[in-house]
């Protein structure tokens, strides 16, 4: 029974923890930096948040434009970072998140600051942290956007896991910790196995929702007239295969998704995700002029720096895995062996195994095929 009166009942507590509580073990060990000196002096980027829930919070960084960064270790409503634009005319919305009630939450930050109808909101890729809240635009009657085969990859990669014993999903990965040779690989495969359990139980308490306005690569990019106001949609290759960016030129602002993680290791798990082409992208990236502010998929705002720190990341990976390749160390020990370097020690690596070891795995693949 509810406890009204008291909040949440101890048996609600302790579903809740038990649910979510190996999430939250690695989601805790990800505080949110605080906002970079050079940003606190941009005069773009208001200082002081129009909302702070913990888990997030929504600030203002340009003129109609909004960023909205999470922060996880308060939290999974909303898990990655996106943000909205509202012209004269119409808005737009960047991100469906981890759920409903954060879709929700940045749709009540759009409404402190406008009315204009919404002309849609968009996924910049279809990673369950992107796009476990879309059932919120399908409520309310919202168009939602993104790449034509984002919706195919929601279902593909999440309804298997729903309704599915558990044990099967987990077992081979608690096996893994089990049998680890080395206090590092059990590390390893701890943090794999944490953020399995995490996807899975969210993937269960979730209902799927597809976006309905699929976007054609090839008739990109696109602009869109929000009245005095224009945002441009392109896609880049890189994270998921699906990865839609949302850019501002007339501002210098990039909604850039996934496709940056600043100030952390980028998660490189998926089976479309390319190092090769993401690398090439965070070329374009850097290409870009020298104020250009970038709302990361995860991370603090950041500016070129940020661009640079994660090409950097990619260099360090790349040529300790290159070493190891050309000595002929096999890719599984390979993996198991990048050492993070002091100066990237800080950085949060969401999973081993969704991060470092796929990076190196695919670099292996890339050299292997050349
Ligand atoms: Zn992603």
């Amino acid at each position: 029974m509810i406890d009204v009166s008291k909040g949440f009942s101890r048996r609600q507590f302790l579903t809740h923890t038990s649910c979510f509580g190996a999430f939250y073990a690695a989601a805790q060990m990800i505080p949110l930096p605080a906002l970079a000196a050079e940003l606190a002096i941009d005069s773009r980027v208001s200082q002081t948040p129009i909302v702070d829930k913990g888990f997030a919070s929504v600030r203002k960084i340009g003129n109609g434009l909004y960023a909205t960064i999470s922060d996880p270790s308060k939290g999974n409503t909303t898990l990655c970072n996106g943000g909205f634009l509202a012209g004269k005319d119409a808005a737009l919305l960047i991100e469906g998140y981890t759920t409903p009630a954060g879709a929700a939450f940045q749709m009540d930050a759009l409404r402190m600051v406008s009315q204009v109808p919404v002309k849609g909101a968009l996924d910049t890729h279809y990673h369950f942290d992107h796009s476990m809240g879309n059932a919120f635009y399908g409520v309310n009657g919202i168009a939602l956007w993104a790449h034509a085969t984002a919706s195919k990859r929601i279902v593909d990669s999440y309804s298997p896991l729903q309704g599915t014993d558990k044990g099967a999903v987990l077992g081979p990965l608690e096996k893994r910790v089990k049998d680890a040779k080395s206090d590092g690989e059990r590390t390893h495969a701890q943090s794999d196995l944490n953020a399995v359990t995490g996807l899975f139980q969210i993937a269960n308490a979730s209902i799927l929702s597809l976006p309905n306005h699929p976007i054609d690569p090839a008739k990109l990019p696109m602009s869109i007239d929000l009245g005095g106001l224009t945002a441009v949609v392109e896609s880049h290759p890189g994270h998921s295969g699906t990865d839609i960016v949302v850019r501002v030129p007339e501002q210098n602002v990039v909604y850039a998704g996934d496709l940056l993680f600043s100030g952390w290791y980028p998660v490189c798990f998926d089976e479309k995700a390319t190092i090769s082409g993401w690398r090439d992208t965070l070329k374009k990236f850097a290409a870009l002029d020298k104020d250009t502010l970038f709302v990361p998929g995860h991370g603090q705002i950041c500016g070129q720096e940020g661009i640079a720190t994660l090409r950097e990341v990619f260099d360090d990976i790349a040529a300790q895995a290159e070493k190891m390749y050309k000595a002929g160390v096999p890719v599984e020990e390979a993996q198991q062996r990048y050492a993070v370097p002091e100066k990237f020690k800080n950085f949060p690596v969401y999973a081993w195994g969704f991060t470092i070891g796929p990076a190196i795995a695919k670099l292996y693949g890339e050299w292997r095929a050349n």
